[in-house]
């Protein structure tokens, strides 16, 4: 099965991303045909500083590879680096009802948050479908959030599809219920661009920082609390097996148990969880021409299968006179 997946290097990485999607991303190199990118083109849309984008995306792949990421098991690569996709892209633009982009929430939440809209964030989701499908991807991890983005890759493939014969690959989500929408600081969806994120590499003072942050409500600590209505329980037990989930929840039911606690609990068990990890990540910043390596390598695999499926289109769509 091939699998694809990329992630936006507009900011740290955060529990949400890690759990809702690059976890079982990087599981799936076992077993299955994996492409994973950084999207620097998309976060593009939200970030305009190039120093901080550069510098992003190296990041982006040192958290990849610290979190155990294999080039060798994966194709992995910078979206840039196979500017094939801009190709693509605008081809499939020429499928896309407008109707299709007005609907997106993703697109609609951004305007209403006062985010003056531009045309590449509204085509956003156009990009995201190049991507898609320039590799042929059968499924694609995500969180909730952008079940929609897949809905309309489908539409846009059925729709090309249709017209010129099996081209692509119709892809479909893969979205686990409950890592589905990781909740942030204050219940909201977490998000780098709600700053509302607990990320995974940041040192002690700061971690701990944040996870006191968490929105919790005013309730006495001998009182039982609900953890289900709990921010810290919803974020903590990503951290816990069957067993160790079913202590905490006697320990909110019973009472006596206070969010200073709780929260502290949670901060070692990031701490200790990433700790490792952080590690591995300094030393591959310290050397970038070796990340440099690795993606060009990557780009090199990418580019590949790109022309495979490039070739096809442009000779479908009359570019090949
Ligand atoms: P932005 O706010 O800039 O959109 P983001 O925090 O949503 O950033 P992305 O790079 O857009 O991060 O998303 C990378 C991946 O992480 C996507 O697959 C997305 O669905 C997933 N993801 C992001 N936030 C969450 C969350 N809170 N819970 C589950 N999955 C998430
Ligand atoms: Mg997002």
């Amino acid at each position: 099965m091939r699998v694809l997946s990329g992630i936006q290097p507009s900011g740290s990485l955060h529990l949400g991303n890690y759990f809702g999607m690059m976890q079982k991303m990087i599981a799936y190199q076992r077993q299955e045909e994996l492409f994973c990118f950084i999207a620097n083109y998309h976060a593009q849309t939200s970030l305009s500083d190039g120093k901080v984008l550069a510098r992003g995306t190296l990041e982006a792949a040192a958290n990849f590879l610290a979190l155990g990421l294999d080039p060798e098991k994966s194709v992995f690569w910078v979206q840039s680096d196979v500017p094939e996709v801009q190709e693509l892209t605008w081809l499939l633009s020429n499928f896309t009802p407008m109707g299709l982009l007005e609907r997106c929430h993703s697109y609609k939440d951004k305007v209403a948050q006062g985010i003056k809209p531009n045309h590449g964030l509204f085509a956003y989701p156009v990009l995201m479908t190049a991507d898609i499908l320039l590799y042929q991807s059968e499924t694609v991890p995500v969180g909730k959030d952008q079940k929609q983005h897949l809905e309309v890759a489908r539409d846009i493939a059925i729709k090309f599809n249709n017209e010129y014969g099996d081209i692509f690959t119709i892809p479909e989500p893969d979205i686990d219920d409950n890592v589905a929408t990781i909740p942030g600081l204050d219940g909201r969806k977490m998000s780098k661009s709600y700053g509302n994120t607990i990320d995974l590499f940041l040192d002690d003072k700061p971690l701990r920082k944040q996870v006191m942050r968490i929105v919790t409500a005013p309730i006495a600590v001998e009182e039982p609390k609900d953890p289900d209505a709990c921010n810290v329980y919803k974020i903590y037990r990503l951290f816990l097996n069957k067993e160790e989930d079913e202590a905490l929840r006697a320990r909110y039911a019973a009472g006596g148990l206070g969010f200073g606690e709780v929260k502290q609990e949670l901060f070692e068990k990031i701490r200790d969880t990433f700790a490792p990890y952080t590690e591995r990540r300094k030393e591959l910043l310290a050397d970038p021409d070796e990340i440099r390596r690795i993606l060009a390598a990557g780009a090199e695999r990418a580019r590949a299968f790109a022309w495979k499926t490039l070739r096809k289109v442009r000779k479908k769509t009359g570019l090949v006179y």
